[in-house]
């Protein structure tokens, strides 16, 4: 887990401009790794919250896992959104 957290966005949002915005700030902070992610599953939520908007993933939701290995620890996992993946990507993709 990060050690800081954003503040989460009112509800996962379909305001792409405000998730770009978010996805800039996570990267920035290091809370997600800028690069495409080792493995990508996708799944059932948790309950966790989201590493993109924050917001919590309601139980039974469709949330993708991204793996990445990390050299010190192994790997980690991120919950997100289908959606604030697409963003995250061309993200990613953009630079
Ligand atoms: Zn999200």
């Amino acid at each position: 887990m990060a050690d800081t957290v954003l503040r989460p966005l009112r509800a996962e949002t379909n305001n792409d401009r405000l998730l770009r915005a978010r996805v800039r700030e996570v990267l920035q902070a290091g809370h997600v790794p800028r690069r495409a992610p080792d493995k990508l599953f996708g799944g059932f939520a948790a309950g966790d919250s989201c590493a993109v908007c924050g917001a919590v993933t309601a139980s039974g939701e469709v949330v993708l896992e991204l793996e990445f290995n990390v050299d010190s620890e192994g790997r980690r996992t991120y919950q997100v959104h289908p959606h604030c993946f697409s963003i995250l990507s061309h993200e990613l993709q953009d630079g």
